[in-house]
């Protein structure tokens, strides 16, 4: 099968993260058995989804790691000219949920399993396949867990979501929090008698919004749009009726960062001022006054050295030889790039076309794909010291 037609079949599983990717990953790993290599499969809590793990040659040098996560965001409330789990191929462009966000790229590998079998590999190439990327890098957060306490773990790693096939050695890193305020309710004639979640929430949320504008004047990165960390609230919610002080409000906020910036003592701040200004004046009116954080998803920036070994090794390969701008949307490069895999992001299709109606990829950039595949199966082949 070449990668549009393995494409067909990966973008016939509704792969909607939270559903199953069992179909998927039992379809790559019977492709796999065909050519002789074993997989690992890495479950949920609930054996309903799994990320694939495999090793292609020698298991005592690092080697190159390609890797893509499985599922996809829902189509649900999208205006598709076509059904989005069919392969719609026209002249140009292949149509289906997930073509470039980032099945496109698992397809060109794959398709590449005939070559990487065709002799001894020098290098070692592994194979990571996600799940559940799209709500948090959580199935790859298992995976790196695992991997951490690999002795031999991959030299580089090329990740394939949607650049244009550009080389791109930067992201940013988000933290989403839940807080949850509680006060003591009383009626609101006698509002000292209560403790006012909504009130001290409110504080909160200006804290994070001050906080967004100084840490923008203490660093800006301009290889980014958006050249500084920011801070977001997007949901908030307490409160029964005007005449009740309320004793419960809840909301949710993110930080996204540059990679240079170091997140956890911009979250510590924040916990800070809510455990040190808010809660003693709270607890002095109501003992059981509380400000809890729930941790709902992060995953670390992406800050490669240009200077690395993963870039020299993907341009020996790659036929598009460009270095794309760092971008804003994550992927799980920060992750892997954490535990020591030196690595970076570089696949088909633009992330214009991600997450949309009428979600494409171009024939010509999974054809530019397939040969950096080829080229670099060659290198490997060819040579025990490619990277
Ligand atoms: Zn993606």
């Amino acid at each position: 099968m070449n990668s549009e037609e393995i494409l067909a079949r990966l973008v016939s599983f509704d792969t909607t993260s939270t559903k199953s990717n069992l179909e998927l990953i039992d379809f790559v790993r019977n492709l796999l058995d065909d050519h002789g290599i074993a997989s690992q499969l890495l479950y949920n809590d609930d054996m309903t989804r799994a990320n694939l793990y495999a090793t292609l040659g020698p298991d005592d040098i690092g080697g190159v790691m390609l890797s893509g996560h499985t599922d996809v965001v829902p189509t649900l409330g999208q205006d598709w000219h076509s059904d989005p789990y069919r392969l719609k191929v026209t002249d140009h462009q292949l149509y289906g949920r997930g073509s470039c966000d980032m099945k496109g790229f698992i397809a060109c590998v794959l398709a590449a399993l005939p070559q990487m079998t065709a002799g001894p590999l020098q290098t070692p190439l592994h194979l990571a396949f996600s799940y559940d990327e799209e709500i948090g890098c959580v199935g790859a957060k298992r995976l790196v867990e695992k991997m951490a306490g690999f002795e031999v773990k991959p030299r580089v790693g090329l990740i394939g979501e949607p650049t244009g096939m550009r080389m791109v050695l930067g992201h940013k890193g988000k933290v989403s929090y839940r807080v949850t305020i509680t006060g003591l309710a009383c009626h609101s004639a006698y509002i000292s008698s209560g403790v006012n979640a909504v009130e001290y929430a409110a504080e909160l949320v200006a804290f994070i919004r001050n906080m967004n504008s100084r840490v923008q004047q203490e660093l800006t990165d301009s290889s980014y749009s958006v050249p500084h960390t920011t801070f977001h609230v997007g949901n908030i919610g307490g409160g029964t009726a005007l005449n009740i002080v309320p004793n419960h409000c809840q909301f949710e906020f993110e930080i996204r960062n540059l990679p240079q910036q170091e997140l956890d003592a911009l979250v510590h701040e924040i916990r800070h001022y809510a455990d040190a200004a808010l809660l003693p004046e709270m607890r002095e009116r109501y003992p059981d006054s509380d400000i809890r954080f729930d941790e709902i998803s992060s995953y670390p920036g992406l800050h490669t050295d240009p200077a690395s070994a993963v870039i020299a090794c993907t341009r020996a390969v790659n036929p598009v030889d460009e270095i794309g701008d760092n971008v804003s949307f994550g992927t799980e490069a920060g992750l892997f790039d954490a535990i020591g895999i030196n690595s970076l992001v570089c696949g088909p299709g633009s992330i214009d076309q991600a997450h949309r109606p009428d979600e494409f990829v171009d024939r010509a950039q999974l054809r530019y794909c397939d040969e950096m595949i080829e080229n670099l199966v060659h290198r490997c082949l060819e040579s025990a010291k490619f990277v």
